[in-house]
């Protein structure tokens, strides 16, 4: 059950060049990568992806952020199965300083906002989110 999910390889790790280091690791952890779309976000893809964010304080910071250059949109499978709950088990926390060692944030993240790497947060944010950006 639930064999995908949308990942997203955020503009402070392709700023870097590190998105290719980190596809690496995400298929070392035993995901397929279906698909893989890398080109800047569209302020309308960012606010509609960031939607539960509308009105807070960092709202517009974090959609500009989005914006600033190229995302990697992943379509993600994993073979066992659970690829939503997998895949933000592999991401680690929002919050890099919390990430475990071998997390994906404990390794690429370098700030609060800028934390490498997006994945959908259950099942039907996966089915919503890849329906959004993969069609
Ligand atoms: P996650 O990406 O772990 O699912 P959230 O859904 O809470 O985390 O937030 C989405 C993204 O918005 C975070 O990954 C981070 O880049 C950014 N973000 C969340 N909260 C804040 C905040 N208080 N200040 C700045 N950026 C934030
Ligand atoms: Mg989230």
């Amino acid at each position: 059950m639930h064999m995908r999910t949308f990942g997203m390889i955020k503009p402070d790790a392709t700023h870097r060049g590190v998105q290719d280091d980190m596809i690496r690791d995400i298929e070392a952890a035993g995901f397929v990568v279906e698909q893989r779309i890398q080109r800047p976000m569209t302020r309308e893809e960012a606010e509609w992806l960031y939607r539960e964010h509308a009105g807070r304080d960092h709202f517009e910071g974090l959609v500009d952020y989005t914006v600033s250059g190229d995302v990697v949109m992943l379509l993600l499978s994993h073979p066992q199965g659970d690829a939503p709950q997998r895949f933000r088990t592999l991401m680690g926390p929002t919050d890099r300083t919390k990430a475990p060692e071998g997390t994906l944030r404990h390794r690429y993240a370098v700030g609060y906002r800028e934390n490498s790497v997006h994945g959908s947060d259950s099942p039907e944010a996966a089915a919503a989110e890849l329906g959004h950006f993969f069609g």
